[in-house]
């Protein structure tokens, strides 16, 4: 097939876009042994339909841009998702559900794809060898299942897959698996150390991040081949060229990470500490006092992202001066290949 992508462009952040990640529950019916929920930091409430749709009036701002992303724990298994969707559409937002595929409460039939924008599918793997291992036993076979169901149903879907020295090798098979069975996005994703990675049982056996040189050689090259398939690609930058600027989301975006203990964070690799910034209390938005993630957000160092110098370094290799090798950008900031077939 010719060469259809152009190269992968640098998503900025967006002057008064604005990203609201809501959890509406932490619950989930899978193990995944990379699972970022930490229940005594997150809750373990599953927000009652009243509270969600108030929450989300909170954030809504109808003149804006704002992007809305249901999470859990595994969101379907809210009884109300598909009325939480509907009404957040009538608040404006462009709404997108990540589930790990199993699809509880007979989610296609109760959402339609007119309210739905996207309807994304977590998979770590190509095949169940590779997946099941990660996400669970079975889990590949019925994500794949719901997956073409959802296809078949007009719905736009997307995959996730985390990248990790578990799965990296396997990352080139997913482009024509996802083009067969008519995906439209694929987000790459690269491994966070928080929730079990950082604190799990088998943390201390597994060697979860991938090192620069592994990522640098395979995830370009592979958002490449999926938009050469047709499909729109976004992974993360992870590390800057010497020219790029670094820029924390935290001073440059609008990112609200929220979880139903009340909690809204704007950094992402915070939510494993009492670090959040806002708290939401009787139905307002309120500043968490004290010392908190916005007050790193200005702090300039030469390795680029200051969260991540503190909380997972092993991903910064340093040249025998002691200077950095590359500076880590922010976890938020994207790259995408737009495939030019459109
Ligand atoms: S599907 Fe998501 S929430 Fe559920 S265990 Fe896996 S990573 Fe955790
Ligand atoms: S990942 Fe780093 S750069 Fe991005 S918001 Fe968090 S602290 Fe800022």
């Amino acid at each position: 097939m010719a060469d259809i992508a152009t190269n992968a462009r640098t998503v900025g952040f967006k002057q008064g876009e604005r990203n609201v990640f809501f959890h509406l529950l932490t619950a989930c019916n899978l193990n995944c042994r990379h699972c970022y929920i930490n229940l005594p930091q997150h809750g373990s409430e599953t927000l009652p339909k009243k509270t969600a749709l108030d929450w989300l009036k909170l954030f809504a701002r109808p003149d804006r841009e704002s992007n809305l992303i249901l999470l859990g724990g595994e969101p379907t298994l809210h009884p109300d998702l598909a009325e939480i969707i509907r009404s957040a559409k009538s608040m404006r937002y462009t709404v997108t559900v990540d589930s790990n595929g199993f699809l509880f409460h007979d989610f296609l039939e109760r959402a339609t794809p007119r309210e739905l924008d996207f309807l994304s599918f977590s998979l770590d793997g190509p095949d169940p060898s590779v997946n099941d291992p990660i996400r669970g036993e079975h889990v590949f076979s019925t994500c794949a299942e719901n997956l073409r169901k959802a296809v078949q149903a007009g719905f736009n879907t997307s995959v996730i897959y985390t990248v990790s020295n578990l799965n990296i090798d396997h990352l080139h098979r997913m482009p024509p698996l996802l083009a067969e069975w008519g995906v439209k996005r694929f987000f790459i994703q690269v491994i966070g150390m928080r929730g079990k990675t950082a604190r799990g049982d088998d943390r201390k056996q597994i060697s979860w991040q991938v090192d620069p040189g592994h990522w640098l050689r395979v995830v370009p090259q592979v958002a490449k081949e999926a938009a050469n398939l047709g499909l729109h690609v976004t992974f993360p930058k992870v590390f800057l060229e010497p020219a790029e600027t670094f820029e924390c989301a935290g001073l440059v975006a609008e990112n609200y990470f929220i979880f139903p203990n009340g909690r809204v964070y704007q950094c992402p690799l915070c939510e494993d500490y009492p670090l959040h910034t806002y708290n939401i209390k009787d139905h307002k938005l309120t500043k968490h006092e004290g010392i908190n993630e916005d007050r790193f957000f200005p702090l300039s160092i030469p390795e680029g992202c200051v969260m991540n110098k503190l909380l997972q370094p092993d991903n910064i290799e340093y040249l025998a001066d002691g200077t950095p090798r590359h500076r880590i950008s922010c976890c938020l900031l994207k790259q995408e290949i737009v495939p030019q077939s459109g």
